[in-house]
């Protein structure tokens, strides 16, 4: 099999090309070509042809192909389901904010983690992806949309830390000076709460932005829609986000599902007021985008106001994340699973 050459850092080029006898400028020249989004060496002008089709015995460059492409008539957010090479199809959603567009990119095909409200991880876990996949959907994502991406958030399909090497090596490609070269403070890394994965992350010491989802303050409500709940619990998170406050100085924020009955009682808000304080934490409160197969409904606008209210009265920063996307199945993994049902009903495969 040939190796995959977006995966590789400029360094680790660099020795691959000096090993083919080839000078450190070829090494930077295919760096900036594929960070490009090129999609073959023969779109590389500027090396010889020689040396184009040695390459191209070597190594291969991934790039997905659009399976499907939704667009919002109501805020513009374009929703992308990329097939990869291997046929898995993954998405990516492109949001317009004022402070710029943003990316939100899936880490894996699937997720173990199981949580209840989530159709991400109804199949499992099929695969994790590869740094190059990553990269891809930030890539392609902006050359497709003509949009400018100033900002990635790992929000999409997966649990980034369940991927924590390929993610790492990700965040350094993107964040290369001779690529796109979007800044660590401008990405945003979403977990459920892998308590090790934290500290290891912690240790790197990024200025990335850590968001955990919490969605509930306590741990009876919280094991019956996040198993992972089971093998850490509220407390544990929590200690581990004040741990990784203290080494990186970044603070967390958390990521609340208002889910009708499970996590929107005042009971629970004064709980979260709680067990935040000091922590000078964020809170993202995110009405639940419906999935129909989990039988979990948003709370109401009452209920909403209501949890921000308290969190409020205790001096939470709380806001309401804007549902963006609502009439494109903007909620992760919606999208790739409306696509397998289609799919093997046999329904063409059409972009619209
Ligand atoms: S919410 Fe995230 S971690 Fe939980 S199952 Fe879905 S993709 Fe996985």
């Amino acid at each position: 099999m040939k190796e995959d050459l977006k995966s590789m850092t400029l360094a680790e080029m660099e020795a691959a090309f000096a090993a083919l006898g080839e000078p450190k400028f070829r090494a930077k020249q295919v760096f900036v070509w594929l960070h490009k989004g090129a999609r073959s060496f023969d779109e590389m002008t500027n090396l010889s042809k020689p040396l184009r089709a040695k390459l191209d015995s070597l190594y291969d460059i991934t790039a997905p192909e659009v399976a499907r492409k939704q667009l919002s008539k109501k805020d513009g957010t374009i929703k992308y389901l990329w097939r990869l090479s291997d046929g898995n199809c993954v998405e990516s959603v492109v949001m317009q904010y004022h402070h710029g567009n943003t990316v939100c990119i899936s880490s894996e095909v699937g997720c173990l983690m199981g949580c209840k409200f989530c159709a991400s991880t109804l199949g499992g876990l099929v695969r994790r992806l590869r740094p190059s996949e990553l990269l891809d959907q930030v890539l392609f994502s902006q050359i497709d949309s003509g949009l400018p991406i100033s900002n990635i958030v790992l929000m999409g399909i997966g649990e980034p830390l369940d991927n924590f090497d390929a993610v790492l090596r990700f965040l350094e490609l993107v964040n290369s000076p001779d690529g796109m070269n979007i800044g660590m403070r401008h990405i945003s890394l979403s977990t459920c709460g892998l308590v090790d994965k934290i500290k290891l992350l912690a240790e790197k010491k990024l200025q990335l932005t850590l968001s955990v989802s919490l969605h509930s303050p306590d741990n009876e409500s919280r094991n019956k829609i996040m198993p992972i709940n089971k093998r850490w619990n509220v407390e544990e998170v929590l200690a581990a986000c004040k741990e990784y406050y203290e080494i990186t100085g970044r603070r967390v924020s958390f990521e609340y599902t208002m889910i009708s009955g499970v996590s929107d009682s005042p009971e629970q808000a004064e709980l979260l007021a709680k067990k935040l304080s000091g922590m000078g934490a964020h809170v993202n409160m995110i009405p639940l985008n419906d999935v129909e197969e989990t039988g979990l409904h948003t709370s109401s606008r009452e209920a909403i106001a209501r949890f921000q209210s308290i969190l409020q009265s205790h001096g939470i920063t709380a806001t309401v994340r804007r549902t963006l996307g609502s009439d494109i199945d903007a909620s992760c993994g919606q999208l790739r699973r409306k696509f397998e049902k289609n799919d093997q009903k046999g329904a063409a495969d059409s972009a619209d």
